[in-house]
């Protein structure tokens, strides 16, 4: 079934959703067909999270380069686009970062329409707190950094902020709050709802999207990649990428690389459903601790990495300590709300705390990683110029510093300046 676009943009109307509540709701189907592996693609994308399926839909769209497949091991969202905490912003400093995540802003406030489906993108408002006069002067040069990149931003002073946030702990003896940087059009948005809406949008232009369908081995020939040994059988592939995302290391040592990245667990909670309190979305800046509430109620937040290379989607209590300490240093009311879930996901880090998007020394076989926990924000941007590298060949323009030698060459982009250390990023 390919794409035909009266089908495509009356599927979810208002129209369609009052005649399938007449019948029942007997006639929707499947979002996207379950396709079976055919022996050879034009390209296959190896994972079927988010940025997968962002890189096959764009790629798609916009570069019609024959049969594409979507390779994934498990079912869709079952890695970290449907674990993450489902923060967006754009409120960067570096040139290298900047242009790359405005891009991914621009097409959140679009996405909705351009795969027609409801991923409840809320432009609430990011608020990063400042504890101390230094901390305010190293938000002024970001803010200043965004606003000359045309990115939106306001410092706020204290009272500006009491004004807009009432409940925070402004007089805590240690890490009292000073102000705040605030990117309004940050935000939010709902997490597994952006893989659906890419697989479905994929789907309808024609990409296959196979799932239960693990890659076990990549074949070369002649220094080229040629195809995947998977537990459903042999893909041939002319092209092949790889978006998998705490599973870089695994996948690229397939193909004999080593990559620089060590993966590691963070964690996320929810607390019970509460009456609307966290309007926006708000981070601690005396450690790491950042909180929004979802729609249904739940406060959800989150902290650091757990700090120790593993694979087990799960972490440790020590953690979760530090995480509800900061949480009740900065808003002691949620000391009060009941947690319900906590989980994992495993994060891809960089040394540097940005991502790879590039060639790999073998040759037709593109890399997509290193995302760390900053991933979810760039799911547009990230496949949009995967696409176009895998489709051109060459790097997108606002790609094109997450090179894959850059720790070999010193061109490091190093947000925070903090060093050759996962945890410090
Ligand atoms: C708790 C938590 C909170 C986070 N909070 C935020 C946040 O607020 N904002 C933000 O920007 N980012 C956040 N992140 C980071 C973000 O979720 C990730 O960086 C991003 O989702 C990674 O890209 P992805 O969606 O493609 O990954 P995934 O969804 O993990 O996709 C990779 C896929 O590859 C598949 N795969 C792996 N190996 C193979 C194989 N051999 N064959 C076939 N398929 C394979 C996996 O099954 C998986 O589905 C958070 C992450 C976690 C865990």
């Amino acid at each position: 079934m390919l794409f035909n676009s009266q089908e495509y943009f009356l599927r979810y109307s208002a129209f369609t959703i009052a005649t399938q509540a007449l019948r029942g709701h007997r006639g929707w189907q499947p979002a996207w067909r379950d396709a079976a592996p055919a022996p050879a693609y034009d390209v296959v994308i190896i994972g079927g999270g988010g940025h997968g399926l962002a890189t096959a839909f764009y790629l798609a769209k916009h570069h019609k380069p024959g049969r594409i497949a979507v390779l994934e091991k498990g079912w869709l969202g079952n890695g970290s686009i449907g674990r993450n905490t489902t923060i967006i912003r754009s409120n960067y400093l570096l040139p290298g970062n900047l242009p790359f995540y405005e891009l991914s802003m621009k097409l959140w406030e679009g996405l909705e329409q351009e795969v027609n489906y409801n991923a409840m993108v809320s432009q609430r408002g990011v608020y990063n707190l400042y504890h101390s006069d230094a901390q305010r002067d190293s938000y002024a040069r970001r803010g200043n950094a965004m606003r000359l990149h045309g990115i939106d931003a306001e410092l706020l002073d204290r009272d500006a902020l009491r004004q807009q946030i009432p409940y925070l702990a402004y007089d805590n003896a240690r890490f009292p709050i000073q102000g705040a940087l605030l990117q309004k059009r940050g935000g939010t948005v709902r997490h597994d709802a952006v893989a659906w809406g890419y697989a479905r949008a994929a789907d309808r232009l024609g990409v296959d999207i196979i799932q239960n369908c693990e890659v076990t081995a990549i074949r070369q020939e002649h220094g080229k990649a040629i195809g995947v040994e998977t537990t459903r059988g042999y893909i041939g592939a002319k092209k092949l990428g790889v978006a998998v995302a705490g599973a870089s290391s695994l996948v690229a040592a397939m193909a004999g690389l080593r990559l620089p990245i060590e993966s590691h667990a963070l964690q996320a909670f929810v607390s019970e459903a509460l009456k609307p309190l966290v309007h926006s979305v708000i981070t601690f800046g005396a450690g790491h601790f950042y909180i929004s509430q979802s729609d249904k109620g739940g406060l959800v937040f989150g902290g650091d990495i757990d700090g120790y290379n593993s694979y087990a989607a799960r972490g440790n209590l020590p953690t979760i300590e530090d995480v509800c300490e900061g949480g009740m240093a900065m808003l002691p009311a949620i000391g009060r709300a009941r947690l319900v879930r906590h989980w994992g996901g495993i994060m891809d880090m960089t040394m540097d705390g940005s991502p790879i998007i590039d060639k790999t020394p073998v040759e037709n076989l593109f890399l997509n990683a290193g995302w760390c926990y900053g991933g979810f924000k760039a799911t547009p941007a990230s496949g949009f110029c995967f696409a176009h590298l895998i489709a051109r060949g060459t790097p997108h323009d606002v790609a094109a510093a997450y090179r894959l030698d850059r720790f070999a060459e010193g061109k490091l982009i190093d947000e925070k300046g903090s060093g050759a250390q996962p945890n410090l990023h």
